[in-house]
C-alpha cells in the first residue's frame, strides 16, 4: 500500500463524519408480522382520470353542477385544495345564494362541505354512504398528492400548476390538524429498506409504470422536512440491506380525522341526508340550485364518465402497535403505522398494480402473503 493509500484507509475511517445525535438510527420497533394477526382486509377503487380530477362546471336544467371528483390515489392529500378551487368557482356564480347541495360524503365531499361552511355557505350533504362505509375510509392515509393523479401525456398544460396550488393549500390546512386530541394528523418517520441498488430501483419503478403516471413531487419538495440518506450521509446500516433511507411523511389517522370532519360539519349546522342518485336528472329534485358533485368513483356510473379508470388497491390491516407510528417501504411492500391500524400494502406491479380492476372483493391470500413478506424482512435483514 502506498502512503497515500494508507492515509486514505486509516484517516478515511477516522474522518468519517460523526453521526449527529438526532440522526442516529437504531432498529425500529418490529411489527408483529404474523398473518394470523390480520384484523381486516380492505379494498377500494381509486377514481383515476388520465387528465386529472374533473373540476369543471356544467349547467343541467336549472341546476349548476360543480364537479369535484376523480382524484385517483390523492383524494385525501388534495382534498382541501381541490375544494378551494371548486368553491371559488361556485362563489363566483352564486349571486349571493348560500344554500348548496353536496353529492357524496367521502374525503372530497366532507372536506368541501366543511370548507364551504367556513366560507359562509350552508351546505347539505346527500350521499348513498357515509363514514366508515365510503371508499375514502379504506385509504392508506399518507400525504401523497401526486399518487396516481394523472398521466403525464394526458394532463392539460396548466394542470401541474393547478396541482401544485391544490397540494400546497391542502398541506397548509393539514398543519392546523396537528397536535389535536385524537391525533387526526401527524408527522412520522418514513423508511426505505431496499435490496435494490438505486439503478435497480429506478428500473423496477419504470417497469411498474407502463402508463406514464405524472410525477410532480419536485414542485413541492420544500414542504417536506429534509430527507436523509442514511448510508450516504452517516454510513449507518440498521438492517442488512443495500439501501437504507429515512425521511418524514404526514399521516392521516382516518378513523379520527373523518370523525372530526363530521363533527365540525354538524356543529356548523350541516346535515347528511342518505340519498342515492341514479341519473344526473335526479338532482332536479333537490331544493338547492348550486350542486357540487363529489361522488368519486361513483361518478363513472352516475355521470356516465368512462374516463374514470378503477385502480384497485388492497390493504391488510394489523392491529395498532405501541411504537409503530412510522412508515416503511420494502421492495414492493408499503407499510404505514397509523393510530387505527398498521396498513400492509403489497404493490407487486408498482403504480400499475390494480390498473383497470374494479373488483372490490378482498384477496385474503394476497394480504397474508404481504404480512409474510414483512416477516421475511425481519428474518433476513434483521437477523
Ligand atoms: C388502497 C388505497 C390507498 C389510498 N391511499 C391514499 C393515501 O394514502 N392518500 C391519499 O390522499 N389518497 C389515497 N387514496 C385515494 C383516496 O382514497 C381517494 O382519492 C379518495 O377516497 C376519493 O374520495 P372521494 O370522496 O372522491 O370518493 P369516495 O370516498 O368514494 O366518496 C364518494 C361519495 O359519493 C357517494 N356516491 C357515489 N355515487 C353516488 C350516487 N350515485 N348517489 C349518491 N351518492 C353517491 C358515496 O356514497 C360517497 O359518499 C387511496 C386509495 C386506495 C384505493
Amino acid at each position: 500500500m502506498n502512503r497515500f493509500g494508507f492515509l486514505q484507509t486509516s484517516f478515511g475511517a477516522l474522518a468519517a463524519p460523526a453521526v449527529p445525535f438526532y440522526d442516529r438510527v437504531d432498529r425500529i420497533v418490529p411489527i408483529r408480522a404474523d398473518p394470523d394477526n390480520l384484523i381486516r382486509v380492505t379494498v377500494c377503487t381509486r377514481p383515476f382520470r388520465a387528465a386529472g380530477p374533473r373540476l369543471d362546471v356544467e349547467q343541467l336544467g336549472a341546476k349548476t353542477i360543480f364537479h369535484n371528483y376523480g382524484h385517483g390515489g390523492s383524494g385525501w392529500s388534495l382534498s382541501w385544495g381541490s375544494a378551494g378551487v371548486v368553491l371559488e368557482k361556485l362563489l363566483a356564480r352564486s349571486q349571493g345564494e348560500r344554500e348548496i347541495a353536496i353529492l357524496g360524503c367521502g374525503a372530497i365531499g366532507l372536506t368541501t362541505a366543511v370548507l364551504a361552511q367556513r366560507m359562509g355557505l350552508r351546505p347539505t350533504i346527500y350521499a348513498k354512504e357515509r363514514f366508515p362505509f365510503v371508499r375514502s375510509a379504506r385509504a392508506t392515509g399518507s400525504y401523497t398528492p401526486d399518487s396516481r393523479i394523472a398521466l403525464t401525456g394526458a394532463a392539460a398544460a396548466d394542470f401541474p400548476a393547478l396541482w401544485e396550488r391544490m397540494a400546497r393549500d391542502s398541506f397548509t390546512m393539514y398543519q392546523s390538524y396537528l397536535g389535536l386530541p385524537g391525533t387526526p394528523v401527524e408527522w412520522s418517520d418514513r423508511y426505505v429498506f431496499s435490496n435494490r441498488t438505486l439503478e435497480q430501483a429506478s428500473a423496477a419503478q419504470a417497469r411498474g409504470d407502463t402508463h406514464g403516471f405524472a410525477d410532480y413531487s419536485d414542485r413541492i419538495q420544500d414542504v417536506f422536512p429534509g430527507r436523509t440518506d442514511l448510508e450516504l450521509r452517516n454510513g449507518q446500516k440498521p438492517y442488512r440491506v443495500k439501501r437504507s433511507r429515512r425521511g418524514m411523511g404526514m399521516t392521516f389517522n382516518i378513523a379520527d380525522y373523518s370523525r372530526q370532519l363530521v363533527e365540525e360539519f354538524k356543529i356548523g349546522g350541516g346535515t347528511i341526508e342518505p340519498r342515492e342518485f341514479v341519473t344526473p336528472h335526479d338532482v332536479a329534485a333537490l331544493a338547492q340550485r348550486l350542486v357540487v358533485n363529489c361522488t368519486g368513483y361513483g361518478a363513472r356510473k352516475l355521470w356516465s364518465d368512462d374516463s374514470l379508470v378503477p385502480v384497485r388497491g388492497q390493504i391488510g390491516w394489523l392491529p395498532p402497535q405501541e411504537g409503530v407510528d412510522y412508515g416503511m417501504a420494502l421492495d414492493d411492500l408499503i407499510i404505514t403505522g397509523r393510530r387505527d391500524g398498521i396498513a400492509v400494502q403489497p404493490i407487486p406491479h408498482g403504480d400499475d398494480t390494480g390498473w383497470n380492476d374494479d373488483s372490490e372483493v378482498p384477496d385474503t391470500a394476497a394480504a397474508r402473503a404481504g404480512v409474510e413478506q414483512l416477516a421475511r424482512f425481519y428474518a433476513t435483514a434483521g437477523s
